[in-house]
């Protein structure tokens, strides 16, 4: 059996309030489940009142959507990865793809935040995924390989065994599109061969399938070899969806 890996990226959705009520009400029907992470990505803001409604479960973690790749300094508006960190911070998001594509992130910046990351002893989930345009030209592996490459560039095996990475078509994101099963899987197969050269350690980055995942792909999706688990954007901000797709059963 895989271990598995649920990880909810709520976006700028859900103030504090509505994320104390989200947690309240999930936490009342999820138990622990040994083969499976969960991971909640609040907006900052949002982030100490998940912290707070998880105080006495451990075994749901939290992450931040964005970090500055500088450790501090004038960025007005910024949060460094220690800010992070020290609100509950676990994971922090890096590279994905509104991020790119709505705020122009480049892979050299991409990169940098992977190592602030480090540095403040925040796990990076590092997101990588090709536009529809690109799909069509057949560019998708190399694509995201440059992605892949850029993120990890001059870490050790070391560090770069204790990522995560999330392969997230850009054309899935939020559209109700997603790629299949065998789809994501032939990507994912790619992203570990060169993961594998880069860490002897390959087998432990979970690799996540992201892109309109809802309980009716889920299943189909961590049941392939090489999907490790998933990112879901729209279908995690509701607690009862929330709940049913993280307690899917492994196929
Ligand atoms: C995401 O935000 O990473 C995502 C995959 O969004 P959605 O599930 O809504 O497509």
């Amino acid at each position: 059996m895989k271990h598995l890996i649920f990880a909810g990226n709520w976006k700028m959705n859900h103030a504090p309030a509505d994320a104390a009520a989200f947690v309240r009400d999930f936490l009342a029907h999820y138990q622990r489940m040994k083969d499976r992470t969960i991971i909640l990505f609040p907006p900052a803001l949002t982030l100490p009142a998940v912290v707070h409604g998880l105080k006495e479960r451990n075994d749901i973690q939290i992450g931040v959507q964005n970090i500055h790749w500088e450790d501090k300094g004038a960025f007005t508006g910024e949060n460094s990865a220690a800010i992070a960190r020290g609100a509950g911070a676990k994971y922090a998001l890096v590279g994905h793809s509104e991020r790119r594509h709505l705020f122009g992130e480049t892979d050299a910046e991409t990169r940098k935040k992977v190592g602030a990351a480090f540095r403040a002893g925040l796990i990076p989930v590092l997101c990588v995924g090709e536009t529809l345009i690109q799909r069509e030209r057949g560019e998708t592996n190399d694509v995201v390989l440059r992605q892949l490459r850029a993120g990890i560039e001059g870490l050790d095996g070391q560090h770069v065994s204790q990522m995560v990475v999330a392969y997230e078509p850009v054309w899935a994101i939020g559209t109700g599109k997603n790629a299949t099963p065998t789809d994501a899987n032939d990507v994912h197969t790619v992203l570990r061969d060169t993961l594998r050269q880069a860490t002897e350690r390959v087998g432990g980055v979970p690799i996540l399938y992201g892109g309109s995942v809802s309980l009716a792909n889920v299943q189909a999706l961590v049941s392939q070899p090489e999907v490790d688990g998933v990112l879901v954007g729209g279908a995690s901000l509701d607690a009862g969806g929330w709940h049913s797709m993280v307690t899917t059963k492994q196929g």
